[in-house]
């Protein structure tokens, strides 16, 4: 703790796949602390020990570091690790059943639910407030909430008022002494010198309790702000069994880092007149305040169209050296041996153009990178290009010119036209036959660019590898 500036915090807990709300949390206190000089702690909220393993907790580190947020930066410290404060969390509990803050209660859960329905109502009815009870097994620590309203001032959604016969005398540490996340959450904040608590819409209810219970343990509260929760296509709330929320799937799935951050930073809050901008202009004009405090449709359209905006803005250099984990094993689905950098280079420019993701670059580009013999021609497209009246006599004459013309773009295109002229046939039709031969499908990247790339040899090698099929094809 270096520096007086304001000290934001992140403060996951490693229960599961780290979700995108989480990501676009982080990246809000991230992109305040480093606007204002402060800092930004990430501290592992690690205390469950059921749900927690370690394997998510390395997932959220990965997952921040993929979105820039890591010890590279100044801005960063940690990460602090929850189970590791237990001791300050019972030592806070004491001193607030000293001051007579909290109290002792040895209700059950089933006793506080029938003594809830016996008077028609629910939660807990403060019954041992006045009961004196001492610490012993079984007994929880509830803390004591006062009578009067408590207010909450929240940079999204302003002055929130809770009424105090709503809030229970919530538990401090369970029967068995442990510490709870409301005690533990709050006492790791002020040991940390935390100023500023943006978190999720979901811990608005809990932020009243933890109001008070910063006041009881003697400091003032944090500045606080909520920022809403993500909804789908049909405004539910994300969820991980209906939505696709992991920040990692995004990612293997081959959405860049910044474009998921402009994105992330894009829900609920605008940069101005255009949504795509970079992250010193976000770090410039991120205002919590100026945060929608309604749901945000986390829409994983305009994510990709933010994605295609950022793979064509990069260099051809840039894509190329962007697509490199995609083309190697195991991802890339052909033999290692068969791939060539300069071919992919070739026709690198039609697939940035054309690739929303990552992952789709490599089945894009596959068929540059099969043996000439192995080319998998599906049924429905060799029909359809060869069926044509004179497409498969084009074909035959095609391979003819291919063999003597120079090779390339323009040359091989305004070949096939000629051939396709003489034969009757559109260039469109013409090309259908030689684009279904060397590629194995009737659509795909623009086919002489990917004919010149491919070179003349294994252009033809392909043409005369399927010349058997054309000449005995029945239909044709
Ligand atoms: N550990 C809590 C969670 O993951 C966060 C609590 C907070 O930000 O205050 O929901």
């Amino acid at each position: 703790m270096t520096n007086d500036g304001p000290r934001f915090r992140f403060a996951p807990s490693p229960t599961g796949f780290f979700h995108v709300g989480g990501a676009r949390t982080a990246l809000f206190n991230w992109a305040l602390a480093r606007r204002l000089g402060g800092r930004f702690v990430l501290r592992i909220e690690d205390t469950d020990e059921a749900r927690n393993r370690p394997e998510w907790t390395q997932g959220i580190i990965d997952a921040l570091g993929w979105l820039g947020i890591g010890a590279e930066s100044e801005t960063f410290e940690g990460p602090y690790f929850q189970s590791q404060f237990a001791q300050a969390h019972l030592d806070a509990a004491q001193r607030l059943y000293e001051s007579g803050r909290a109290y002792y209660c040895d209700l059950t859960p089933d006793q506080v639910a029938e003594r809830a329905a016996a008077r028609g109502g629910s939660g807990y009815d403060g019954y041992s407030r006045d009961r004196a009870l001492g610490p012993a097994p079984g007994r929880v620590l509830r803390f004591r909430i006062p009578e009067e309203p408590i207010v909450v001032e929240d940079a999204v959604r302003g002055r929130v008022e809770f009424d105090p016969t709503h809030l229970d005398d919530f538990v401090l540490l369970r029967g068995n002494g442990s510490p709870m996340f409301l005690l533990a959450n709050v006492v790791d904040d002020i040991s940390m010198g935390i100023t500023h608590v943006l978190r999720a819409e979901e811990h608005l209810p809990n932020t009243p309790k933890q109001q008070v219970l910063f006041q009881a343990l003697g400091h003032a509260a944090p500045h606080w702000a909520h920022v809403p929760v993500l909804v789908n296509e049909q405004r539910k709330k994300l969820s991980k069994r209906r939505d696709k929320v992991a920040l990692e799937q995004y990612r293997s799935e081959g959405y860049l880092a910044d474009a998921m951050i402009n994105y992330l930073m894009t829900l609920g809050w605008s940069p101005g007149d255009v949504e795509i901008v970079d992250w010193e202009t976000i770090v410039d004009r991120f205002r919590v305040e100026d945060v929608n405090p309604s749901p945000a449709f986390f829409d994983v359209k305009k994510l990709s169209a933010f994605n295609g905006e950022y793979l064509r803005a990069m260099t051809t250099a840039e894509f190329v050296a962007a697509c490199e984990p995609w083309l190697r094993e195991p991802v890339a689905p052909w033999d290692p041996d068969l791939f060539d950098e300069t071919v992919f280079g070739a026709v690198a420019p039609y697939v940035q153009v054309r690739a929303v993701t990552l992952a789709e670059v490599a089945p894009m580009v596959a068929f540059l990178f099969c043996a000439d013999d192995a080319v998998d021609v599906d049924d429905a497209s060799w029909t359809k290009a060869f069926t044509p009246d004179g497409a498969r006599d084009v074909f035959l004459d095609a391979i003819a010119s291919y063999e003597a013309c120079e090779w390339t773009t323009e040359v091989l295109k305004s070949t096939l036209e000629s051939v396709g002229a003489e034969h009757g046939l559109k260039l469109g039709k013409a090309q259908a036959p030689v684009r279904v031969a060397v590629t194995g499908s009737g659509v795909g990247l623009p086919l002489f660019e990917s004919l010149e790339a491919l070179g003349r040899e294994r252009t033809l090698a392909r043409m005369r590898a399927v010349m058997s099929r054309v000449l005995s094809d029945p239909v044709l």
